[in-house]
């Protein structure tokens, strides 16, 4: 009996369409991507940038930290001696194809020198394009430096 009333009185369809009016009222959490963006976080994980100091020296001394606890095994560093005697990267790759964005290698840092930037719009058109260069890396550190400065601002309770 029960069965045939609920069936009679359209009892399913109502109770559908009371979602759809809830819903209807309720606020939006969609958003019109690319024009709108969603908040970031001080601690968003994008693409990897290398720093300099404010002297224009490389922030990286080599040291092969990021290196060793990538567990991607994305990044591959050569290192070499200055004529001053200090320790620079002569290579410094990192495959993005391989990365995970796990942002182990920005804690390992003992400089602050590879930082992951609040970028994510990026894209490859070329085999290969996916291993950052050290110089590219370098010009995306020069392009983000003040956020990625006021976010290591930001984020340092955290560090
Ligand atoms: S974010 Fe993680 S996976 Fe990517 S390069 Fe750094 S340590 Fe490796
Ligand atoms: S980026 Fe940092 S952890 Fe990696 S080699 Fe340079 S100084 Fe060492």
């Amino acid at each position: 009996m029960i069965h045939f009333l609920k069936s009679f009185s359209l009892w399913e369809l109502l109770k559908g369409l009371s979602v759809t009016r809830k819903k209807l009222v309720a606020k939006k959490i969609t958003i019109q991507y690319p024009e709108d963006k969603t908040p970031q976080s001080p601690r968003f994980r994008g693409l990897h940038a290398l720093r300099r100091y404010p002297s224009g020296e490389e922030r990286c001394i080599g040291c092969k930290l990021c290196e060793a606890v990538c567990p991607a095994l994305a990044i591959t560093i050569d290192t070499d001696e200055r004529d001053d005697g200090t320790r620079r990267t002569t290579r410094y790759d990192i495959d993005l194809f391989k990365c995970i964005f796990c942002g182990f290698c920005e804690e390992a840092c003992p400089v602050d020198a590879i930082v992951e930037t609040r970028n994510f719009e990026y894209h490859f058109e070329n085999r290969g394009e996916q291993v950052m260069k050290k110089q590219d890396l370098l010009e995306i550190g020069a392009k983000y430096e003040e956020q990625i400065a006021q976010d290591r601002e930001t984020d340092a309770m955290y560090r």
